[in-house]
């Protein structure tokens, strides 16, 4: 596997800019695509992911081979493997890391909190302990996540808002995260963003969102459950499509300042931002449904529940001016368009029961 990582972190001859990144969560539904969009420009790229079964693993095996065909080599391995990710950058001198690797969802922290635990903190830790030994030390973009902004908080949410009431364990590590990137970047000087997403969603997206399974089970003709609340339109999502948060991810990317340390120890202060990246169009989840059932061309069962589910906030609406400034960030693709791109992508990919990477 060393020679295939050397062969993956070779920089193109096109605007490559001698960066070479770490994509953690690589066979993941946003690793694949920054993955893709970094080595088409000219970036190396290393994946490294676990490759877990929290969702059906042969949909992150089918993103794997869409990358292993663009030159994209994913390691297979643990964040909180100490000595697999040090022999990495043994290897290979990354100029970046851009950590995506998490235990994602919220319901499934009920049954299973200790995997959040294990990815989301001690996976973190793990990864920023190796960041601040080696020399150089990279820049570190990582994925936080909306739901830091919890309960009670007004709307749209921005990054200066409480982030003190998480609603769910995931939004508890989560936090966790970016207090986390607070120390190491405070007594290591290494340099990091977070990025805290709202509700992506796209071709090769995650099966356990929504979207994902409203769509499967509107065709299989079974009802869905839409929580809508009390009100239509008291529950909403400000989705936002995934070729617009990787242009976000890059652009994180490309202004990440050096990291100030090197070997562990500090010379200076080093950059630390959190940006939220989202569409600043928050869409009522029935008016969701209905725009799956047009491209669909199928009448969903719908079952509206009235009652909030544990764990999910009510409204996620992102303030994006900061992101705008700094990022030039600029969310281009409505719900509408990129349902579109996600179904055209899901019919064909499951199409007759079989699978298609196109
Ligand atoms: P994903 O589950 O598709 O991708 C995460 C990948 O990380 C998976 O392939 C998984 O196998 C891998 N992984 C998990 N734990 C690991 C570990 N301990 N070691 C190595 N690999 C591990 O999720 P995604 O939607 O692509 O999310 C990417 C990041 O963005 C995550 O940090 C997630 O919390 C965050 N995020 C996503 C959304 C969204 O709507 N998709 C919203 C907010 C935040």
């Amino acid at each position: 596997w060393e020679k295939r990582v050397k062969e993956s972190s070779k920089i193109g001859s096109g605007n490559g800019n001698g960066v070479c990144v770490l994509v953690t969560g690589a066979a993941g539904f946003v690793g694949t695509h920054v993955s893709s969009a970094l080595k088409q420009r000219g970036n190396g790229v290393v994946g490294l992911d676990n490759f877990n079964d929290y969702y059906d693993p042969s949909l992150k095996r089918a993103r794997q081979a869409l990358l292993a065909r663009l030159g994209v080599y994913i390691v297979e391995g643990d964040i909180n493997d100490e000595e697999l990710v040090r022999r990495m950058f043994d290897i290979v001198e990354f100029s970046h890391v851009m950590h995506l690797a998490a235990q994602a969802g919220v319901r499934y922290a009920m049954e299973n909190p200790s995997s959040y635990v294990h990815s989301n903190i001690a996976g973190l830790v793990s990864l920023l302990e190796v960041c601040k030994s080696v020399n150089p030390q990279p820049a570190i973009v990582w994925a936080s996540s909306s739901s830091v902004y919890g309960l009670n908080n007004k709307v749209p949410f921005s990054e200066k808002d409480r982030t003190d009431q998480p609603a769910s364990l995931y939004a508890a590590t989560k936090k966790a995260g970016e207090e986390i990137a607070h120390t190491y970047n405070h007594i290591y000087g290494l340099s990091l963003t977070g990025l805290r997403f709202f509700t992506v969603y796209g071709p090769w997206g995650r099966p356990d969102m929504a979207y994902f399974f409203f769509s499967k089970d509107i065709l299989k003709g079974k009802s869905i459950s839409i929580f809508e609340g009390p009100n239509h339109g008291t529950v909403a999502r400000d989705f936002t499509y995934i070729d617009d948060i990787v242009k976000g991810c890059l652009a994180a990317l490309d202004t990440a300042e050096k990291s100030t340390g090197s070997g562990g120890k500090k010379k200076g202060p080093a950059q630390l931002r959190v940006f939220n990246l989202g569409n600043t169009s928050p869409v009522p989840v029935s008016d969701l449904v209905s725009i799956l059932e047009r491209l669909l061309k199928v009448k969903a069962k719908r079952k509206i529940m009235k009652m909030p589910r544990n764990g999910d906030v009510q409204f996620t609406h992102a303030n994006i001016s900061y992101a705008q400034k700094e990022l030039h960030y600029k969310p281009t693709t409505d719900l509408q368009t990129g349902l579109k791109k996600f179904v055209r992508w899901y019919l064909s990919y499951y199409r007759d029961g079989k699978m298609s990477d196109q």
